[in-house]
C-alpha cells in the first residue's frame, strides 16, 4: 500500500527490493529519478506492476501538506458538491515528440472555428482556447511541449480530460512520444493518437501503427485494439474534423468524469499560465474547474488572498463578466503572479489562514529569501537540453543539489530536443553554459556558439554531466586562507641589502620560524609593513625550522628592516572546501 507520493528509496524499502532494481525499472519507463526524488502513486503503481507487485493506494489519511494538489482540487470540488452536476466542455491536451506538429495542430484546430476567427480578430495566446464543434465546446490547452503540463503534473494538478498523442508519420515513435505516453498512462487519461504529416510523400501508416503497438502497446482500433489512430495533416487540414469528432466521442464516453457544478458557492480552478505584464501587472490564466468565477470575486491561493478579480478576458481578448467550468480566462486584478499549477479558490472564511497581501510589489516570502541568498553565493548558470523531460528533470534536480552556500548551479532554462540557435542566444544573454543530454547542437548552433563564445557540452551519461559541472563549480570556490601564528624574531643585524632582498640575522624570542613563512614588521611598537622568508639558515646550514632562543640567518624579502625591528612570523594555508 503506497501513499500518493513517496521517494524512490522509500518505495524500494516498502517493496523489499534493492534501490538499483527500482531505478533500473524506472529508467526502462523513461524516468531518470534519483534515490531521494519523489514519484507519484501512479508511477509507482506502473513500475510496481512491472516488478510483479500488487499496488494499492494506502488508506491512511494523509496530512494536508503532503497531499498532491490534484487530490486537493478533487477535494475542493467534492466539498463544493451537492447541487447539480452538469456536463462541462472536455479539456484536451496535445502531447508528443518535439517537431511532430503539436503547435501546428493546435493552430489548425483553432482555424476550424471560423466564427471565433471572424468575431475576435486577433486570437490571444492565454494558454488555452475553446472551439465549437457540432454545437459543443471543446477546451484546448495550448502550451505545447509537455513542459507546462508536466509542471502541473508535478504539482499534481489534474486538468486534462483527454489527450491527443501526436506522432509524425515521417518520424514515428520517438523518445518524447514514449515519455508523453507514460505521462498519459500515469494520469489515466483517455487518449487518441493523431498520426500527423500524412501530406508528406512516402508515408507508411502501417509502419507507424506497428511501432505504436510494438513499442507502446497501443493497438489501433482498426487493428482490433481500442485506441483511435487518426491520420491527419496539420499543414493542409486533412483529418482535423475527424479528429474533433473522435474527441467528442471520447469525451462522451467519459461523461461521468467531465462534470462540474457551475452553481457551486465558490469557484475553483488551476493556473495554466502566469506572467507579469508591463502594463497590466501580474496576469494569469485560470482554467475554471468548478463553480463560476465572477468579477469582484476574492482570489485565494493556498490560504492567501491575492486580490479581487477586476476583469476577465477570454482567448479572443473579449471581456467576460463570468467564467464557468472548463473556461480558460485571463484574470486581471492579481497582486502577485501565482505559479503555474497553483489552485485558485474564491470566497472567504475558513480557507483564509494567512494575511491579506498588501502591496502589489511585495514578493512572496520564498522569493525574497531567495533574493537574499543570491547575493552571497556565486552562481554558474546552466541551460539544460535533453531528449526527454524525465532526464531533464533528473539533471536539474541533481545539479541543484551539488551547490553549497558559496556556489550554486542556477538552472536558467530546461528544454527538450537538439541544441538550437535560440538556446545559444538565450545562453549568451543569461551568461550561461549549455549542457546537453542525448542531444546534439545543430550545425548553425555550433557556429553561433563559437561566434558568441558560449560553452556547449553534450553527454550520454548523466553522471559525467553532473561531474563536469561539479568540477567547474569546485574550481570556482575561493580557497579559505587559514593563518597560523608561528613566533617572533628580533633582528640583531642586517648583513647585506640586495635590492629587494636583505640578508639579516636575528634571534627567535618566542615560538618558532618555519620555511616559507610570512612576516609582519614592527618598529618601535608600530606595524610598518610586511615581508616573507626566502631562506632560513642556522649554523651555516639551510634549515626548515628554527626554535625559540636560537639565532639564525634569513634571506628576507619585503619592507626593508633595520636592527632592532621585530618580525612576527605566521604561515598561511589555503583550504579548498570540497563540494
Ligand atoms: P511541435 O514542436 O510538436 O510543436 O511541432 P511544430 O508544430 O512546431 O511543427 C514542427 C514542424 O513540422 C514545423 O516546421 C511545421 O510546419 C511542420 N509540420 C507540422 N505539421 C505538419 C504537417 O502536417 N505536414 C507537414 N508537411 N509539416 C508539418
Amino acid at each position: 500500500e503506497l501513499p500518493g507520493f513517496l521517494t524512490v528509496r522509500d518505495f524500494a524499502t516498502l517493496a523489499g527490493l534493492p534501490v538499483n532494481r527500482v531505478l533500473a525499472e524506472l529508467m526502462k519507463n523513461g524516468i531518470f529519478a534519483s534515490i531521494n526524488q519523489k514519484i507519484d502513486f501512479d508511477t509507482a503503481a506502473i513500475v510496481g506492476s512491472d516488478l510483479g507487485l500488487e499496488i494499492k493506494p494506502s488508506q491512511e489519511g494523509e496530512t494536508d501538506g503532503d497531499q498532491p494538489q490534484d487530490q486537493k482540487i478533487q477535494e475542493i470540488i467534492k466539498r463544493q458538491a451537492g447541487g447539480t452536476l452538469l456536463m462541462r466542455p472536455p479539456v484536451i491536451v496535445v502531447m508528443g515528440h518535439v517537431d511532430h506538429g503539436k503547435t501546428k495542430l493546435l493552430d489548425a484546430i483553432r482555424n476550424t472555428d471560423v466564427v471565433a476567427g471572424e468575431a475576435g480578430g486577433i486570437t490571444q495566446h492565454i494558454g488555452a482556447y475553446q472551439v465549437t464543434r457540432k454545437e459543443k465546446l471543446l477546451t484546448f490547452i495550448d502550451t505545447p511541449g509537455h513542459e507546462a503540463f508536466t509542471a502541473m503534473r508535478s504539482r499534481g494538478a489534474k486538468i486534462a480530460d483527454v489527450a491527443i498523442l501526436v506522432v509524425a508519420a515521417d518520424d514515428g515513435v520517438m523518445p518524447q512520444t514514449i515519455e508523453a505516453f507514460r505521462i498519459i498512462e500515469a494520469a489515466k487519461l483517455p487518449f487518441i493518437v493523431a498520426i500527423n504529416k500524412i501530406d508528406k510523400p512516402g508515408i507508411n501508416l502501417d509502419k507507424i501503427k506497428q511501432e505504436l503497438s510494438s513499442q507502446l502497446n497501443i493497438v489501433p482500433e482498426d487493428w482490433g485494439g481500442k485506441t483511435p489512430c487518426i491520420p491527419i495533416s496539420a499543414k493542409d487540414g486533412t483529418g482535423i474534423e475527424d479528429l474533433l469528432d473522435i474527441l467528442l466521442l471520447t469525451a462522451e464516453m467519459e461523461t461521468e468524469n467531465i462534470q462540474a457544478n457551475p452553481d457551486a458557492k465558490d469557484a475553483a480552478g488551476t493556473i495554466i499560465d502566469s506572467r507579469v505584464d508591463k502594463g497590466e501587472g501580474p496576469v494569469a490564466t485560470v482554467l475554471v474547474q468548478n463553480g463560476t468565477l465572477r468579477i469582484g470575486d476574492q482570489m485565494v491561493f493556498g490560504g492567501t488572498i491575492y486580490g479581487k478579480v477586476r476583469a476577465l478576458k477570454n482567448y479572443r481578448g473579449e471581456n467576460l463578466s463570468e467564467a464557468g467550468p472548463s473556461t480558460p480566462v485571463k484574470i486581471i486584478g492579481l497582486k502577485l503572479a501565482p505559479a503555474v499549477g497553483e489552485i485558485l479558490e474564491t470566497g472567504k472564511g475558513e480557507k483564509i489562514k494567512l494575511k491579506n497581501i498588501k502591496a502589489a510589489t511585495e514578493k512572496p516570502e520564498s522569493a525574497a529569501a531567495a533574493a537574499v541568498e543570491d547575493t552571497t553565493a556565486k552562481k554558474i548558470n546552466i541551460i539544460i537540453k535533453a531528449d526527454v523531460l524525465g532526464s531533464a528533470e533528473a539533471i536539474e534536480e541533481s545539479l541543484e543539489k551539488i551547490g553549497n552556500q558559496d556556489i550554486k548551479a542556477k538552472i536558467i532554462n530546461k528544454g527538450l530536443g537538439n541544441i538550437n540557435e535560440g538556446d545559444i542566444i538565450r545562453a549568451e544573454a543569461a551568461k550561461a553554459q549549455i549542457v546537453g543530454f542525448n542531444v546534439k547542437p545543430t550545425t548553425q548552433a555550433e557556429d553561433l556558439a563559437r561566434e558568441k563564445n558560449v560553452q556547449v557540452a553534450t553527454y550520454r551519461i548523466i553522471y559525467d554531466l553532473i561531474n563536469d559541472v561539479k568540477q567547474q563549480m569546485q574550481a570556482l570556490i575561493e580557497p579559505e586562507i587559514k593563518r597560523t601564528e608561528l613566533g617572533k624574531l628580533r633582528i640583531l643585524a642586517v648583513f647585506r641589502d640586495l635590492g629587494k632582498e636583505q640578508i639579516i640575522g636575528g634571534k627567535v624570542t618566542s615560538g618558532i620560524l618555519e620555511e616559507n613563512c610570512f612576516f609582519e614588521v614592527e618598529r618601535d611598537g608600530q606595524l610598518i609593513g610586511a615581508g616573507k622568508l626566502l631562506e632560513l639558515q642556522a649554523g651555516k646550514q639551510i634549515v626548515k625550522m628554527v626554535d625559540i632562543n636560537q639565532e639564525c640567518g634569513l634571506k628576507y624579502q619585503g619592507e626593508p628592516v633595520k636592527e632592532g625591528d621585530i618580525l612576527f612570523a605566521y604561515k598561511e594555508e589555503k583550504i579548498i572546501k570540497k563540494l
